[in-house]
C-alpha cells in the first residue's frame, strides 16, 4: 500500500511550492507533484519585476528553482509525474499519476492554467523572446516598438490598452469582424490613437532572427497574405485552467476554474485550490503564493480539527 501523505500539492508553481513549504515547515508529511519543471508558467518570463523581495527583479528560469529549493529545505518531498485522475476512497484522496498512485489526507490543487495556443510556426520558438502572454510583465520590453495583440475578448483589449504605455503602436488582430470584449473596453480601444485593428485576420507564422521581427498574416475572407512588422506578439485567445483531471469531484465555475472560499476550501472536504487554477484569481505570482500559504494553513487546521467549515 502506498504511503498516505498528510498533504499532497499538485503543481510546482508559486502557489504549489508556497503551499508545500508551509506544509513541510509544519512537519506534515507533504508531497508536491509536478509534471514538467519547477516554476510553472513563470519559467517563460524573462524578468519578474513585481514579486516582492527582489528589488532588481529576477529571471523566471531562476525563480522556479529558488522556490523549489526553499520548500525542499523545509522537508518537502517532490515527485515528477503528471496527475491523471482523482478519486475518493472515504476521506482519502487517491491520485493516479503516470508514475503510480498517491494517497493523501488533504489535497491542494495548484495546477495553474495554460494559454490557448495558436499552433503556428515561431510561437514556441519565440516564447519569452518576443512572444508573451503577459503585457503587464513584458510590455516594458517593447518600449517605442510596434507590437501585435491577437484576440478579440476582454483580455486582448485590456492587455492591448496596457501595451500602449510602452509600444509605439499596437495592432489588434481578430479573426472576426466583431469583438467579444465588453463595450467599455471596445470604446477605450477605439478611441486610443495608438491602437488599430485588423479584422478577419489570422496569424500564420511568427518570424525573426533571435527575436520577433515580423508576422505572416492572412485575411480569412479574401485569402490575401501579407507581412506585418512587429517586435512583440501577445496572443490572448483565452486561458484554460488545468483542472480536467478532477473528474467532477470538485465544483468548477463555467470557465473550469475551481470554486473556493476565502480559505481556499472547495466544497469537497480536504480538497483546496490555490493560484491561477482557482476561481477569481488575479493571476499573479504574489497572489498565487498568498493562496498557497492560505491553502496550506487551512489544510493543516483541517488535519488538526477534522472540521471543514470555518
Ligand atoms: C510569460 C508569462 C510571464 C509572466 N510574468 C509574470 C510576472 O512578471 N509577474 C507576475 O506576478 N506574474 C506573471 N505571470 C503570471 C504568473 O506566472 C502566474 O500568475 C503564476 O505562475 C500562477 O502560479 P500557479 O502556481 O498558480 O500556477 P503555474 O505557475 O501555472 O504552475 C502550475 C504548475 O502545475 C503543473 N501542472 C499542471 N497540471 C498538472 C498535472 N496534472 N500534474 C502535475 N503537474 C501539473 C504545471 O506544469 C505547472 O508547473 C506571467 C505569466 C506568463 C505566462
Amino acid at each position: 500500500m502506498a504511503d498516505i501523505y498528510d498533504i499532497v500539492v499538485i503543481g510546482g508553481g508559486a502557489a504549489g511550492f508556497t503551499a508545500g513549504m508551509y506544509g513541510a515547515r509544519d512537519r506534515r508529511h507533504t508531497l508536491l507533484i509536478e509534471k514538467f519543471a519547477a516554476g510553472g508558467q513563470v519559467l517563460n518570463c524573462e524578468h519578474i519585476e513585481n514579486y516582492p523581495g527582489f528589488p532588481d527583479g529576477v529571471a523566471g528560469y531562476s525563480f522556479g528553482p529558488m522556490l523549489q529549493q526553499q520548500a525542499m529545505n523545509m522537508g518537502l518531498e517532490m515527485k515528477m509525474a503528471e496527475v491523471q485522475s482523482l478519486q475518493l476512497d472515504g476521506t482519502l484522496k487517491v491520485l493516479q499519476t503516470d508514475d503510480g498512485e498517491v494517497r493523501a489526507k488533504t489535497l491542494i490543487v495548484a495546477t495553474g492554467s495554460s494559454f490557448t495556443t495558436l499552433n503556428i510556426p515561431g510561437e514556441e520558438e519565440f516564447l519569452g523572446n518576443g512572444v508573451s502572454h503577459c503585457a503587464s510583465c513584458d510590455g516594458a520590453f517593447f518600449m517605442d516598438q510596434p507590437v501585435a495583440v491577437i484576440g478579440g475578448g476582454d483580455a486582448a483589449l485590456d492587455e492591448g490598452l496596457h501595451l500602449t504605455q510602452y509600444a509605439s503602436h499596437v495592432t489588434i488582430l481578430h479573426r472576426r469582424e466583431e469583438l467579444r470584449a465588453c463595450q467599455l473596453l471596445q470604446e477605450r480601444a477605439h478611441s486610443t490613437e495608438k491602437i488599430s485593428f485588423r479584422w478577419n485576420t489570422v496569424v500564420r507564422a511568427i518570424e525573426g532572427e533571435g527575436t520577433v521581427q515580423h508576422i505572416q498574416i492572412e485575411d480569412v475572407k479574401t485569402g490575401e497574405r501579407s507581412q506585418l512588422e512587429v517586435s512583440g506578439v501577445f496572443p490572448f485567445l483565452g486561458l484554460t485552467p488545468n483542472t480536467q483531471f478532477l473528474n467532477g469531484l470538485v465544483p468548477l465555475d463555467e470557465r473550469g476554474q475551481i470554486l473556493v472560499d476565502l480559505c481556499m476550501r472547495t466544497a469537497t472536504p480536504g480538497i483546496l485550490a490555490a493560484g491561477d487554477a482557482r476561481h477569481a484569481s488575479v493571476r499573479q505570482l504574489a497572489s498565487s503564493a498568498g493562496d498557497g500559504a492560505t491553502a496550506a494553513l487551512t489544510a493543516i487546521r483541517y488535519l488538526q480539527t477534522n472540521q471543514w467549515e470555518g
